[in-house]
């Protein structure tokens, strides 16, 4: 069986505890405004213009995003790192795009790691069908699970699709037990306005479970060079990123769901 990879990153410190091996689906559902990973969406290997720079001179250079792994070429590279992941506590995390529209080759990896005694993450934007989550569910260690606006209204506009799914995929997987770190992309202007700050705080409230483990805050920043690239149009302007005062503001709100709260991760 093989998927679509379009990056895998050594000594990843943000994908969840200790130093992971991270490796990014192409392909997804949604097309998030402030996506930080644009080349991850289409389910297609693209032929992209890098621009690579050394010393002061900038070259650019095309190269082809998506390359086909099997899982055992997946698994090598995964072997390869067992040392850094046991001795910082660390394992794999399958991010993306949205890792679960590669269904069956994210359960053959998970399964995978899971005999090889490897800690697994998904990072998951929670849009994918219930069947396809209970599917992984029993071979997943921990979610990072994306919550990115709960009006619905804004969330489709600013992703492009409905949130329901999202919500009930949340609490499915809050009720599964396993582990789940919250994480909610702070845009300001998009997301942090008082209404869905008080929607947030209500639903983490409603389905605070001693396995939700941390909700983390990640404040937004540009990177609108690898639209250009991409060609994508950028659409978040000239927004500058949130500042040390509201993010503190921000994790002092949260405080009290009875949910770790934490900026950035
Ligand atoms: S869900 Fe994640 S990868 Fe997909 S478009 Fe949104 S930010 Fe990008």
């Amino acid at each position: 069986m093989k998927g679509l990879i379009f990056d895998i990153k050594r000594y990843a410190i943000h994908d969840g505890p200790g130093i992971r091996l991270t490796v990014f689906f192409k392909g997804c559902p949604l097309s998030c405004w402030w996506c930080h990973n644009p080349e991850s969406r289409s389910p297609r290997p693209e032929r992209l213009i890098k621009t690579v720079r050394i010393g002061e001179k900038e070259f650019q250079r095309e190269e082809t995003v998506g390359r086909q792994y099997s899982v055992s070429e997946v698994m090598e590279l995964v072997e390869r790192e067992r040392i850094f992941m046991e001795q910082s506590g660390g394992g794999v995390t399958f991010s993306g795009g949205e890792p679960l529209m590669q269904a069956p080759f994210l359960l053959a990896l998970l399964q995978a790691c899971q005999e090889q005694g490897i800690h697994t993450a998904v990072d998951t934007s929670g849009i994918a069908s219930r069947a396809a989550f209970r599917r992984i569910i029993p071979y997943t260690d921990l979610f990072l699970f994306d919550l990115k606006h709960l009006n619905d209204q804004k969330h489709r506009l600013y992703t492009g699709a409905s949130n329901r799914l999202i919500l009930e995929n949340f609490r499915m997987i809050a009720d599964s037990g396993v582990d789940i770190w919250a994480r909610v992309p702070v845009i300001p202007g998009y997301n942090d306005e008082e209404e869905q700050l008080e929607r947030l705080h209500r639903f983490l409230r409603e389905n605070r479970r001693d396995n939700i483990r941390q909700l983390n805050l990640l404040p937004y920043h540009p990177i609108d060079a690898k639209y250009g690239r991409c060609g994508i149009e950028w659409k978040m302007g000239q927004l500058e990123p949130p500042s040390r005062e509201r993010m503190a503001t921000l994790q002092q709100f949260f405080a009290d769901t009875g949910i770790k709260a934490l900026i950035g991760g």
